[in-house]
């Protein structure tokens, strides 16, 4: 398939994305508009400003720029608004599943209760849904910096809540100043209950930090896990238990996780059988967006539909969707696939390839 279909391809996907947290998907205009409102002391002039201000050297940098903007998130009309901007991207991009993150202490913080918060956002999502099609789950974020004791306390809040709208619990931040070992507790509560894990690792630390978010905290999933390629044991590990890792290549590009777009180990990552999946992190900071991220991959590690397709489908097996609505996406993605390859003239792998996602191809 020629670069231009292939790029069609992509665009027509049905696709899922599992790494994304909705304070990093915070349209610039929007950014301005609160950061204007609430008077702080950087005011932007222009959007181009707020990607300005998006520019940074490090994690930590980045962290900065990030708290100085989510903080003018103030109001829960503001929480309604940039979850509305958030599913309208995802769905110009036929994402047909996300699963996103939220910082809920943050809101708490500023005196929300934690029904209010999760309810806002899933009432949103409920009448975004009355006219398109996406489903979604939100997954509770405990942010490292706010420490052990907090995170336990969220925890418990979310577990007494029982909210439906919750999938699982993950957590993020900077692993270099606050370790896996500080959040054994919340994980085990999580663990114990029907709520998923997922941890951020090995994007600032190496492979060591992603053996102990899956000792440590027994996570399901890894957001990053970059570094992993540091240890080939680590690497068979994630194989042979079909670990998933939420890859999200412009972001580690970046933050300086990796040298460039041509030295990320998604391709390697892929080739050794690894469950990966593609995703955007903070799409609006790192101004990229998921049918870029497909782009990006097939560009720079030579991957073809058919690859694609299994990395889409990876996306649907590694969610914390139940299983009939991972059978409705695979059957929409499956049909969708069917058809594109038709209308493109490419026979590039049998309808019996399509029915059996085991074979990595
Ligand atoms: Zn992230």
């Amino acid at each position: 398939m020629d670069q231009e279909s292939l790029i069609k391809f992509i665009k027509k996907l049905p696709k899922v994305e599992l790494h994304l947290h909705l304070e990093g998907a915070i349209r610039p205009k929007t950014a301005m508009a609160m950061m204007r409102r609430n008077r702080r002391s950087f005011m932007p002039e222009s959007e181009q400003d707020v990607k300005t201000y998006y520019r940074f050297n490090n994690l930590s940098e980045f962290v900065l720029a990030m708290r100085s903007v989510t903080d003018n998130i103030t109001t829960l009309e503001d929480l309604r608004q940039i979850t509305n901007e958030l599913l309208a991207n995802l769905t110009e991009q036929n994402v047909r599943y996300v699963e996103f993150d939220c910082a809920l202490q943050k809101y708490i913080n500023l005196g929300f209760s934690l029904k209010d918060v999760v309810d806002t956002i899933y009432d949103t999502v409920l009448a975004y849904q009355g006219e398109h099609d996406i489903k979604v789950g939100l997954v509770a974020n405990l942010l490292r910096a706010h420490g052990p004791g907090l995170a336990i306390e969220l925890v418990e809040k979310i577990l007494a809540m029982d909210h439906p709208f919750v999938v699982g619990v993950g957590l993020s931040g900077d692993e270099t100043k606050y370790p896996q070992k500080l959040f054994v507790k919340p994980f085990k509560l999580v663990n114990s209950s029907r709520l998923h894990s997922t941890v951020h690792a090995g994007e600032a630390k190496g492979a060591d930090s992603v053996w102990s978010a899956l000792f440590d905290l027994g996570a399901e999933r890894i957001d990053h896990g970059t570094r992993s390629i540091e240890d080939p044991r680590l690497v068979d590990y994630l194989v042979k238990h079909r670990i998933p890792l939420t890859q999200c290549i412009t972001s580690n590009v970046r933050l300086r996780v990796v040298d460039g777009r041509q030295a990320h180990p998604f391709g390697e990552f892929y080739k050794r059988g690894v469950k990966v999946t593609l995703n955007t992190d903070d799409p609006q900071v790192f101004e990229t967006s998921l049918n870029n991220e497909y782009i990006i991959a097939a560009q720079k590690f030579s991957l073809d539909a058919s690859d694609l397709y299994t990395i889409a489908r990876n996306g649907i097996d590694a969610s914390f969707a139940d299983d009939e609505t991972k059978s409705l996406l695979t059957t929409t993605l499956d049909s969708q696939v069917k058809t594109s390859l038709e209308e493109s003239g490419s026979v590039i792998f049998s309808d019996a390839q399509i029915n059996d996602p085991t074979v990595q191809r």
